[in-house]
Formats: structure tokens, sequence, C-alpha cells
């Protein structure tokens, strides 16, 4: 089965942040699980680059717009080799294959009859990139977003008959009632056009740094057009000489809430309007709000993304928002809130587990793991954590198969407690109980680090590895299902404890 991803295209003239690396995590997770399905996974991100901001931020720094957006798409990119995520391809939409596949597109929706020219006047705010409706301006005239002072504008388009796809969108809503989630995205998007649907510009006149309209090169399509469509023309030039669109069409797509309306209503019109299957999904995420009240003393009041993948490696920032925040949902972040998490659960429940088996397992059986069946009591509280991971995850919920997984790491730390391995090591009768324990905790560590690799590849990778069991696809992620008889190899200590700072 084919396995489609997509992130929004990063917008360049953004600074990446952390809200960037948050949805891209995202659909690093995704991705990674399902290769460990063995499904046929594609991967996209990139950035989004035509526009006005940007052509006027090149303007004030006396650049071309192909300059800026050359250097600022470098940054994007770094992010996402930054937090280690596997995308397959990473499309620019100033990529000439991208815009030729953007205008016979658009040259599609123009022949089917669903575009016309038209005269638009309205409020436009060069920031969103985006015109607003009087009902959506605060204070009189200003963008709800950035709150800047709007000018009206009035001028020649090229318009979308978005208003002809409202029934359309109507049935497809009602087809798929999981098309959109979570649900409460769903019913925004819905009522939304249920409001009834205006037509939308489809084009700019006084622009020039973007794709031409192919049957009026004076204007160029609008911005959102063109980048939206990045999600259909990737696939046609990702791979050299070959044409992907076959293979992984239909997306799935992971957003953030402030995009809704654009993801799922102007584009999935589009795509009817040309006549392309409409996306497979669409999942919103919220927002990270950073909690400045709560302080940590070796952290201070803000977390900086990149000082703590820095300090503390990039599988600690990949682990806490999803554990921290709901996915789907907004919710708060702090600095504290990550250094308790990671003392208490990654350097305590997870990394202290490792360490502790591992040296038990060095110290008591030579370092090779006993090869005997687990306790039973333990495998059956222990069976079906995989399949309930795969089915939080066929839905996107990321952070609920994390708590599934975490549940099993602190049911393992149980056992340590209960059976005390170093009483029953000084108890030559019971030999045959310290087999079956040891080989639990080893067997026990292995299976959730399968679990855990998308979350925290780099080290569960290495946990994997000085367990002797390297093997990271889904079929081995049951608990039981590894034979004991492995070499335990060496591993650094995970997870050390962050102690505060001292006092100044
Ligand atoms: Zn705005």
């Amino acid at each position: 089965m084919s396995f489609y991803i997509t992130t929004p295209i990063y917008y360049v003239n953004a600074e990446p942040h952390l809200g960037h690396a948050y949805t891209t995590i995202a659909a690093d997770i995704l991705a990674r699980h399902m290769r460990q399905r063995g499904e046929d996974v594609f991967f996209l991100t990139g950035t989004d680059e035509h526009g006005e901001p940007v052509a006027q931020a090149a303007e004030r720094e006396g650049i071309s717009p192909r300059e800026l957006a050359d250097r600022n798409s470098e940054r994007f990119r770094d992010l996402v080799a930054r937090v280690n995520a596997t995308n397959d391809f990473f499309i620019r939409t100033s990529d000439p294959q991208h815009e030729r596949v953007v205008q016979e597109v658009v040259q599609r929706i123009y022949d089917n009859g669903h575009v016309y020219a038209g005269t638009y006047e309205g409020y436009y705010c060069p920031r969103c990139a985006d015109f607003k409706t009087e009902a959506e301006l605060v204070d009189g005239n200003k963008c709800p977003i950035h709150l800047i002072v709007l000018e009206r504008e009035k001028e020649d388009n090229w318009f979308f008959k978005l208003s002809a796809f409202q029934k359309p969108l109507e049935e497809l809503y009602a087809e798929r009632p999981d098309w959109v989630t979570p649900q409460s995205r769903y019913n925004e998007a819905l009522s939304f056009i249920k409001q009834g649907l205006n037509d939308v510009s489809l084009s700019r006149a006084r622009l020039r740094w973007g794709v031409p309209v192919p049957w009026d090169t004076s204007q160029v399509i609008y911005v959102w057009i063109d980048a939206l469509l990045n999600y259909y023309t990737a696939l046609s030039y990702a791979r050299e000489g070959e044409d992907l669109t076959d293979r992984y069409w239909p997306a799935r797509h992971l957003i953030g809430k402030d995009i809704l309306k654009f993801h799922a209503v102007i584009w999935p019109a589009m795509l009817m309007a040309a006549e392309i299957e409409v996306p497979k999904s669409i999942f919103v995420h919220g927002y990270l709000l950073m909690d400045e009240h709560k302080m940590s003393k070796s952290l201070g009041n803000v977390i900086d993304p990149f000082e703590v993948m820095d300090r503390f490696g990039t599988d600690t920032l990949r682990f806490y928002v999803f554990r921290e925040v709901n996915f789907g949902g907004d919710g708060s972040i702090s600095a504290a809130g990550f250094e308790t998490r990671y003392n208490a659960e990654l350097a305590n429940e997870y990394g202290n587990l490792a360490s502790r088996t591992l040296a038990m397992i060095g110290r008591y059986r030579d370092g090779v793991v006993p090869d005997t069946p687990a306790d039973e009591v333990l495998s059956a509280d222990l069976a079906g954590v995989d399949a309930r991971v795969r089915e939080k995850l066929d839905v996107v919920d990321i952070t609920g198969a994390l708590e599934e997984i975490w549940t099993a790491v602190r049911r393992l730390n149980r056992y340590v407690q209960d059976e005390q391995p170093w009483k029953l090591a000084k108890d030559e009768s019971a030999a045959d109980r310290l087999d079956g324990v040891l080989y639990a905790l080893a067997e026990g560590l292995r299976f959730v680090s399968v679990l855990l690799h998308p979350y925290m590849p780099e080290s569960t990778g290495k946990l994997l590895e000085a367990l002797g069991q390297p093997d990271v696809s889904y079929s081995s992620a049951a608990f039981g299902s590894a034979p004991g008889g492995a070499r335990l190899g060496e591993l650094a200590p995970m997870f050390p404890r962050i102690e505060p700072a001292a006092a100044a």
C-alpha cells in the first residue's frame, strides 16, 4: 500500500521556528512508522517562495526575489535535516518543473470553464498574502492575524468559480466524515462551506514574482493556488526520469489550524475543477503555546528548540512536544515541563531501565540474554501494545500512541521493582527465575524501543544495537517475538539527568 504524507510548505519569509519543526516531526513519525510496517512511503516537505511578501523583502534588501528565496529556503532545508526528518523530497515552488505543472493544472481548470475575468475590490493583507472579507477584519480595517491596517485594493484578476463547488464539497463532506480530522475542524470547514462560498482570485495583476498565467502572461498565479499545487506537482519530478503521481496520489496532509480554509475548502475544489482526485485525508493540529511562567533553573523560561536539540539531542525535542501536548489540540509547553519529563521519563524510566538491564545481564549472565520463555503475567500485560499503537497512528493520534508505549515502559519498571533481580542473583535456587526476569527485561526494552523508534530514532537505534537486536520492522514490535541468546554490546548513558544549574 502507498502512503503519501505531506507537511505544509514553509513560507521562505519566516524564520524557522518550533512550529515548523513540530509539523515536520509529526509527519516524520508517521512516515517512519509506516516504513516499519513495510508500506511504500513518500514524505514531502519544502518551501513556498512566490508572492508579494518575498518580492517586497527582496526589494528592501536590494537583491532579487530568487536570491532571497535561495538563501531562505536553505534555512528550512537545514531545519528539516536538524530534526532528523526522513523526507523523500524537498520541493521549492520556484522549481521550474513545479511551475510547469502548475500551469498545466490551472490551464485545465480554465479549459473546464471554471475561470473568468473579473475585478477584485476589497481588503488585502500583504503579510497573509490573502484577501479579507469585511466580516473578518478587526477594528474596522485591520488584519485579524497581523493587526496591521489594510488597504482597499482594486484590480482586474482571473477568478476561480469556487461558488460552483459548494454542492460537490458538501457531498464530499457527507460521504467522508473522517476526511478532515479532528471532528471539530471538520465541523469548522463544513460550516464555512455551508455559509455560502464566494469566488476567489486565481491571479494577481501587479506582481511579477510568481508563475505566469498560461493564457495571460501579464498576470501571475495567486501564491496560494501555486503553493497548494506543490503536493501534486512534486510527484511528477521528485525522482529523475520517473513520474510518481499514479503510485502515490492522493496525499494525506498534515496542516496547522490557521490554514484550514485553504486546504479543506479551496484545495479540494481546485482539484475537482481539474478533475484530479481529492486528498485522502487532512489532519489539522493545534498550536504549541509557550508558558513562560514555568521556569527551569537550567533552561531559563523559554524553550529554544535548537538549544534543546544541541544540549540534549534531537530525540528529546521529538519526544517532549508530542508527550506534553495532545497532537491535534492546542497546549502549553515550558522549559520546566521539558526538564521534568526529561528527568522523570527519559532519564529515569527509560534510560535507567536500559542501563540497569544491560548492567545486570552483564554481571549475572556474562552479557548474554538468557534464552527462556518470558514471564506469563508480564506477557499478558504487554500483549497487544503493538496493535494499539498501530491503530492510534492510523488516525494520527501521535500522543495517544506514545502514551500506550509509555504505559509499557512503566510496566517494565514496576516489574523490576517487583522481581528485584539483584536479590534473585544471590539465591542459586532462583537461577531459572532470574533467567526469565532478565530475558523479560531485555525483550521488554527491545519491543518498546522498536515502537519508540519513529519518535526517537537515534537513541532507540543505539539501544537496539546494544541489545544485539537492530531490527526495527513492525513484525518484531510485539513483546516476546524475539528469542534470547543475543550478546549485548556497549551503551553510553542514554539520557543523563539534567542537574539544576548552581545558583549564581
Ligand atoms: Zn495578515
